[in-house]
């Protein structure tokens, strides 16, 4: 199945370059030259008319590969035809979607999501309460590796009805840290599960209070995670709360104030709404 194979390399690609947008949102001092050498060489093999409309697609939209799911092009909700869909399944060439020309594939894996229309209901919500909740902090964590941690926090999300699989969800964000680590400066990390089915965009945050070893520059120790499950729909809010998170705790006072609740939920959660009052609408 050569198409699944391109797939693949796209997908990886369009993590790639999101990873780039959220080291320069974070404003932070790393070097982009390992990220940029292996965005290139990602690149390098695929078609010239295929890496010149995604580069297109992604200065419009932060997706450019998009899962079919119940029958709709989960980039721009258009339902497609049997057609289109038959060829997509079948494999065998790129297909685009007729109606905002995102590629598509048929995902092998798709998460399911539960509650989110209770969480999401009838009361408009402010700020970061929009996308998280006291339920969803996980502090402190006790994993000492990037699979256990990320592993509590998915059973989390599962045991608060976010999600149907917790085993599920820690594939795919396991299958996303070993594209590129989502740590950053400032014992930070942002790991993700995008392209998930349904809901809204949400969000848990886990305080470790000694940190791990997740991939950090210079393999330095992260403590504070920022864990988001991303239904394609809400990839453009995605990127407004990454940038609002990021820009709030670049500041070592806001790490600290996290930091210093690793042990009450109830307060870190306090914390978290106090600190992003500002960058988080
Ligand atoms: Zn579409």
């Amino acid at each position: 199945m050569p198409n699944r194979k391109i797939i693949n390399q796209l997908i990886q690609l369009q993590e790639l370059i999101v990873a780039r947008m959220q080291t320069r949102a974070a404003q932070s001092k790393i070097p982009l030259d390992a990220l940029d050498r292996s965005i290139a060489l990602l690149g390098s093999d695929l078609a010239q008319p295929v890496k010149a409309h995604v580069n297109r697609l992604l200065q419009k939209h932060p997706e450019a590969v998009v899962p079919i799911i119940d029958e709709h092009c989960t980039g721009c909700g258009i339902q497609l035809t049997r057609s289109l869909i038959n060829d997509v399944l079948r494999a065998d060439d790129l297909h685009r979607c007729s109606h905002c020309a995102r590629y598509l594939y048929y995902p092998s894996n798709v998460v399911a999501r539960e509650r989110a229309s209770r969480v999401y209901g009838e009361k408009q919500k402010m700020g970061i309460a929009r996308f998280s909740a006291p339920s969803l902090m996980v502090a402190p964590l006790s994993g000492g590796t990037p699979e256990e941690v990320l592993g509590e926090m998915c059973m989390r999300m599962q045991q608060e009805s976010f999600i149907a699989s917790a085993d599920q969800l820690l594939d795919l964000a396991l299958q996303r840290e070993a594209i590129v680590s989502t740590a950053v400066h400032g014992s930070l990390a942002f790991p993700h599960v995008r392209g998930v089915e349904g809901g809204g965009l949400t969000l848990a945050l886990g305080v470790h209070r000694k940190g791990i070893h997740f991939g950090g520059p210079g393999r330095s120790l992260t403590r504070i995670f920022f864990f988001m499950v991303i239904p394609t729909a809400t990839s453009a809010f995605y990127l407004k709360l990454l940038a609002g998170l990021s820009q709030t705790f670049r500041e070592a006072e806001a790490r600290q104030a996290l930091l210093a609740a690793a042990g009450d939920p109830d307060e870190l959660w306090k914390k978290l709404v106090r600190q992003t009052r500002n960058t988080v609408k």
